[in-house]
């Protein structure tokens, strides 16, 4: 957005397409069906040495008959915005719990919370609230929060992330490297986790720089006795330095896609006599 000398706003005409599309979004989101249109798709999270999938990630998607399917980087700040975010992260909170309680008691479940599910202690106290009231054990629960989210106002985020420790919930610092500081959140909040997020896994086994990046982030993580998940494991060849480097687990495309809630409860049950 620049700022013209008579003080009109320029656009450019990308700006101004994804201007239209956000307004799209939001028009198509005020007589949304949420209940039926909003759905999770889960991904499997696995320890790096043999893959056993010891966790899923949710992942929140929108079907809109209006406008079809659109992606959560989307929906998400849209639904921020207009308030309705409340709504959503309830709904999903609610299924996710539910789906969870039909997998092995030693699979845990990782729910990515917002901004504004961390603004004020109001607003979390509703995520203990389904919690509790769902009867699953906190300690299989981690939240993933990013960055973005924390900075917002960092000491009502870190107020509600000592109630969702307090509540015997796990705490995971998403999308770990891609914000500005880092090292600084990693010591000041009590996490438990930290992704590396998926731009220094690309193409780790060719990059120095990725390579390096990750070493030490691993090395960081250890002593700080926090868990590393590396992200967007697409190849092998990633996922055999990765294992190289001992991070503790990973997820990406190249050991699935997120599943529907009915395949993560299949793949758990015991095989049929035939
Ligand atoms: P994220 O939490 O960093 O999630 C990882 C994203 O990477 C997901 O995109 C996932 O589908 C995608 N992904 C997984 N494996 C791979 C891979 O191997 N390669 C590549 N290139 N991508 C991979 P998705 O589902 O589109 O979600 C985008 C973002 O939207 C998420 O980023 C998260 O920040 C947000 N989000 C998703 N669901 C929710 C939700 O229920 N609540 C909130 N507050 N945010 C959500
Ligand atoms: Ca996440
Ligand atoms: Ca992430
Ligand atoms: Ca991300």
């Amino acid at each position: 957005k620049r700022r013209h000398r008579a003080g009109t706003v320029i656009f450019s005409a990308d700006q101004a397409n994804e201007l239209s599309r956000q307004a799209v979004v939001e028009d198509a989101m005020i007589t949304a069906d949420l209940e039926n249109e909003l759905y999770l798709v889960y991904q499997p999270i696995s320890r790096a040495t043999d893959l056993k999938c010891i966790g899923y990630e949710t992942l929140a998607r929108w079907n809109s008959p209006r406008i079809g399917p659109v992606s959560p980087a989307e929906f998400i700040p849209v639904a921020e915005h207009n308030g309705r975010i409340t709504l959503m992260t309830r709904l999903l909170l609610e299924r996710a719990l539910s789906v969870a309680s039909k997998w092995p008691k030693d699979v845990y479940l990782s729910f990515n919370l917002s901004a504004h599910d961390l603004s004020s202690p109001d607003n979390c106290l509703k995520i203990v609230a389904i919690v509790l009231k769902s009867g699953f054990d906190p300690a299989r629960i981690n939240f993933e929060v990013t960055e973005t989210a924390i900075l917002h106002d960092f000491d009502q985020a870190s107020n509600s992330i000592q109630m969702l420790r307090e509540l015997g919930a796990g705490i995971a610092l998403d999308d770990f490297g891609t914000g500005f500081s880092s090292l600084n959140h990693v010591h000041k909040l009590p996490l438990t986790k930290i992704k590396i997020d998926g731009s220094f896994v690309r193409d780790i086994h060719q990059r120095k720089t990725s390579f390096k990046i990750v070493k030490s982030v691993l090395a960081l993580s250890a002593d700080m006795g926090l868990d590393a998940i590396a992200e967007g494991v697409e190849t092998l060849e990633e996922l055999q330095v990765l294992q190289t480097l001992g991070v503790g687990s990973v997820q990406g495309y190249y050991i699935s896609k997120p599943v529907s809630a009915d395949e993560t409860i299949a793949a758990f049950a015991p095989p049929r006599a035939n």
